[in-house]
């Protein structure tokens, strides 16, 4: 099954991802996940692509597009994947479309959660993240036994530097002006189903799993 999980930064796209691994055994690909462990390695990329997500900014298409296709090549993508966080651009759509028939691939189905902007912030300015797996929490909305540590792993949750109000308000308008003008894209394809995200993560789990079912 080869999954493109799209919406606004905030809706849901990292947390819903981990539960459709756990239901179709297909790899997470998450742009973002794969610039936060390059600035953790502190790899040219990731110096690169620190400016970039600091300043609430995409990272350029040039550098964006080559670590996608190199990743799409790998042999775990074979029987599928969820990508998510990318396309954020039109011309990264039109690679995407490109990689996808170099590889032989057609998309299942293209997933937009959405929800309003006044709720992404809350999301966003309260998600926890945990050091050790990676877990996505929030401090109300979905939080740990005990606020510090994860309930999967008993990592330490951390605030991503990029999820305060400001830069959240900035990738917010990005999100707007670069990525929502893909809505169109991806419905001209036919391909496109659209989730209300405001729901629990429960049911919008469920949303997506009928959709990609096609039930
Ligand atoms: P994205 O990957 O789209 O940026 P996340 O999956 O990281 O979004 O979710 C953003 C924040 O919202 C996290 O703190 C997460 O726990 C919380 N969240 C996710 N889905 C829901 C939901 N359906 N209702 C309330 N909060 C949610
Ligand atoms: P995310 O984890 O998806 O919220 O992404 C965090 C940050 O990583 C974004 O604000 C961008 O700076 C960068 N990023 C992630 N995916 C992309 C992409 N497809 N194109 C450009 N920049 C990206």
């Amino acid at each position: 099954m080869y999954i493109l999980l799209m919406g606004p930064p905030g809706a849901g796209k990292g947390t819903q991802a981990a539960e459709l691994v756990a239901e179709f055994h297909i790899p997470h690909i998450s742009t973002g996940d794969m610039f936060r462990a390059a600035v953790k390695e502190g790899t040219e990329l990731g110096k690169q692509a620190k400016a970039c997500m600091d300043a609430g900014q995409l990272v350029p298409d040039s550098i964006t597009i080559g670590i996608v296709k190199e990743r799409l090549a790998k042999p775990d993508c074979h029987k599928g994947f969820i990508l998510d966080g990318f396309p954020r651009t039109i011309e990264q759509a039109n690679a995407l479309d490109c990689t996808l028939t170099d590889l032989g691939i057609e998309l299942d189905r293209v997933i937009n959660i959405n929800v309003p902007v006044e709720e992404l912030v809350n999301r966003m300015t309260g998600r926890r993240i945990c050091k050790g797996c990676g877990a996505t929490f929030h401090v109300t909305f979905n939080p740990s036994t005990t606020g510090v540590q994860c309930d999967k792993c008993n990592g330490e949750l951390y605030q991503r530097a990029d999820d305060t109000v400001e830069t959240v308000t900035k990738r917010l308008t990005v999100y707007s002006d670069q990525t929502k003008p893909l809505i169109d894209y991806y419905q001209d394809q036919g391909l496109y189903s659209e989730i209300d995200g405001r729901q629990s993560i429960e049911k919008v789990l469920s949303d997506i799993v009928t959709s990609l079912r096609g039930e």
